[in-house]
């Protein structure tokens, strides 16, 4: 019976097509280009040998020497095909120490082909596994179900370790990869009842070519702008390495000061200095870190991602990759200086898991610039990221476990000798002890949108306390209300707030809230209409934080705002003799634009003295008092107790 060649013709156009286009694309660098190219290259020997073995059968008697050497090397060829793809996949998971842990799967996989290649040897001297019959026609031998037997061990193989690591793949991926195993399958069992239909080879270049187009895709990997892998393939290969228990060192490199010479280098020229980096980081990884991975995840932040490599050449590459980002770089005639920060971060053993590993990038940015490699072991805060972490859980229990609870801090005025006011601080002890400050929860609760809750909580608090007998003894005239960004921006805000004042019969007078300098220098209606339906219905206004951000003073003198409240930076630099100019000109300008001013942040009486004597009318700080609860705060107004540490 003539064996059918097209099947295998069509499987020799795919194949060179493939690799011509892997060679065009330039993928043969890292192990899971290598090993696809090799499963191309020996399938397309494998496709040869098969045509050439099919071509010898169809032409009939004669050239038996040739017969068995086409068919043997076709069959040897052909059974590595397997193996050589379970290569791939562990490649591709990335799961080589897991492999090299388990002597298991080395003996797994070289056995079954060891026995492929003794079978094959042995036969030809004793032709058992296949034979030519007196007309020289092609025969199985009696223990050719063996050459199958090894290769239903491998599809198993395969199969399981593939369904094992599936998490490490996404669903495109993974559906792709484990498809090949039914079709190869069916075609292998076609072959098996029909020899003269010789499909394997085209089913199986058929796979690869759809592997090619669902799996090999490099620019899916790629960060466009610096030709490095991005952010994606950053998170997912972390996320691997916590699923696989791999450990990896990385070099973190964030350009903390990349905003500002990005904005000042436009987009031409910013792409050339990503490049330019790039460029940098490659040369020191090829020299000094081989199989090392580099990544550029946007925002000036670069990643080198290495495993199994020494320490001390981690750390020698690290100090070389600050050393040559120091000096300028020159990017069209410019010279740009970068503020590089450089940290090794050994994972597990410094940070535990992914998310907290993830968090911790941003950290970095905020971090003072000594010009030195930082090691994460020093500066990493385990139980602040742990809280971070589960943030969201937390202040969900929180606020339907009663472990909310509202702290005030005394506000002195200075004209009238006595506390007037009060700021009211959310504070969150945990039922386990733990008590989180609202520098973490706050900024988390507007992030998920509890801010809005915690909002309403903090102001039905604060007006019931206002509405008490209690209240009314202290002489306070209003109490202080923190409000957040994203409170201002919800469009029923001014509604909400008015009738929970409204319900709680009490003055609107009584009550004050504070926005962020940075809250106010955004233009936003929504927000804008907020504040004037606020301050129209009597409710006074106050810029907290004021010297932390940009300010736009246009911008703050069109609010309805009746105090500025100056940052803490501002006695911090009081001291300095420069300095006082600058302060006394800010009180000066707040002045004549008609608002009074808080001073935060007072520790000491000095301080407390010269801000007096600079005319602030009202001063807050741990000098007077720490925030403390409401029980605490009658006590300390009465003059009977005062509070020691209460925060
Ligand atoms: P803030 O509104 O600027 O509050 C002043 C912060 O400075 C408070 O920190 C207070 O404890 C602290 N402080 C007061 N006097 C001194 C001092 O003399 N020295 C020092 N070193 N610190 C002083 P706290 O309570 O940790 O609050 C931090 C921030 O969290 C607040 O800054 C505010 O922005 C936010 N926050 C607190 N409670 C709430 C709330 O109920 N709602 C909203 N949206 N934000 C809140
Ligand atoms: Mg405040
Ligand atoms: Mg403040």
């Amino acid at each position: 019976m003539e064996k059918l060649l097209y099947f295998d013709i069509c499987a020799l156009i795919i194949l060179v097509i493939l690799i011509t286009s892997t060679l065009f694309r330039n993928m043969l660098r890292g192990k899971v280009n290598c090993f696809f190219f090799a499963l191309l290259i020996l399938s397309l020997i494998t496709t040869g040998f098969d045509i050439w073995a099919i071509a010898l059968d169809n032409a009939g008697a004669g050239n038996l020497t040739f017969k068995y050497v086409a068919h043997t090397f076709y069959l040897l060829f052909h059974n590595l095909t397997t193996p050589l793809y379970i290569f791939y996949i562990i490649a591709l998971s990335d799961t080589w120490h897991i492999i090299r842990q388990k002597m298991i799967f080395p003996i797994l996989l070289f056995m079954p082909f060891a026995i492929d290649i003794i079978l094959l040897i042995s036969n030809l001297f004793i032709h058992k596994l296949f034979y030519f019959d007196a007309n020289d026609t092609y025969t199985r031998g009696s223990i050719y179900f063996i050459i199958y037997i090894i290769a239903a061990i491998y599809f198993l193989f395969g199969f399981i370790y593939l369904a094992h690591y599936r998490l490490l793949f996404s669903i495109k991926k993974f559906s792709s990869l484990i498809a090949v195993f039914p079709l190869m399958l069916f075609a292998t069992m076609v072959q098996m009842l029909y020899p003269a239909i010789r499909i394997e080879m085209f089913v199986h270049s058929a796979c690869l070519l759809y592997i090619c187009m669902m799996v090999q895709r490099p620019e899916e990997r790629l960060d466009m702008d610096s030709g490095l892998q991005n952010l994606s393939s950053y998170v997912n290969d972390i996320k691997h390495a916590v699923l696989t228990k791999k450990q990896n060192r990385i070099i973190m490199i964030n350009i903390t000061n990349y905003e500002v010479v990005r904005k000042m280098l436009g987009y031409e020229n910013n792409i050339k200095m990503l490049k330019a980096i790039s460029e940098k980081l490659s040369a020191i990884n090829i020299n000094m870190l081989p199989q090392s991975d580099l990544y550029y995840l946007g925002s000036g932040k670069f990643r080198v991602v290495t495993d199994l490599i020494p320490y001390d050449m981690v750390y020698a590459a690290a100090e070389m990759i600050n050393e040559t980002l120091k000096p300028n770089l020159t990017i069209n005639q410019m010279e740009i200086n970068l503020i590089a920060c450089v940290c090794i971060v050994n994972y597990p053993e410094d940070i535990k898991d992914a998310e907290s590993l993830l968090a911790f990038e941003n950290e970095l940015n905020g971090r003072y610039y000594n010009g030195n490699v930082l090691l994460a072991a020093d500066i990493y805060q385990q139980s602040h990221y742990e809280i971070m972490k589960d943030i969201d859980r937390i202040i969900e229990h929180a606020l339907t476990n009663n472990e909310f609870e509202v702290y005030y801090q005394p506000i002195y005025s200075v004209a009238d000798n006595c506390f007037k006011s009060a700021e009211a601080l959310l504070r969150l002890h945990t039922q386990d002890g733990k008590f989180i400050s609202p520098e973490l929860f706050i900024p988390a609760a507007e992030k998920s949108g509890a801010i809005h809750k915690i909002g309403v909580f903090v102001l039905e608090q604060v007006c019931d306390f206002i509405a008490s007998d209690d209240f009314k003894k202290l002489h306070l005239n209003y109490i202080e209300v923190n409000l957040s960004v994203s409170q201002c921006m919800q469009s029923g805000l001014a509604g909400d707030v008015l009738d929970i004042i409204k319900k709680h019969k009490i003055e609107t007078s009584r009550i004050n809230l504070e926005i962020t300098e940075t809250a106010a220098s955004y233009s936003q209606n929504t927000m804008l209409d907020n504040l004037n339906i606020l301050s129209d219905a009597g409710i006074s206004l106050s810029l907290d934080d004021f010297g932390t951000g940009y300010s736009n003073m246009m911008r703050i003198a069109s609010l309805p705002l009746r105090i500025v409240k100056l940052d803490k930076t501002f006695s911090d630099i009081s001291e300095y003799p420069n300095m006082s100019v600058v302060l006394e000109n800010t009180i000066r300008m707040i002045k004549e634009m008609n608002m009074q001013i808080v001073v935060e942040g007072i520790e000491t009486e000095q301080l407390a003295a010269k801000f007096s004597e600079l005319e602030c009318e009202f001063i807050q700080g741990f000098y007077y008092s720490k925030p403390m609860p409401k029980d605490k705060l009658i006590a300390f107004l009465d003059g009977s107790t005062y509070p020691s540490d209460n925060n």
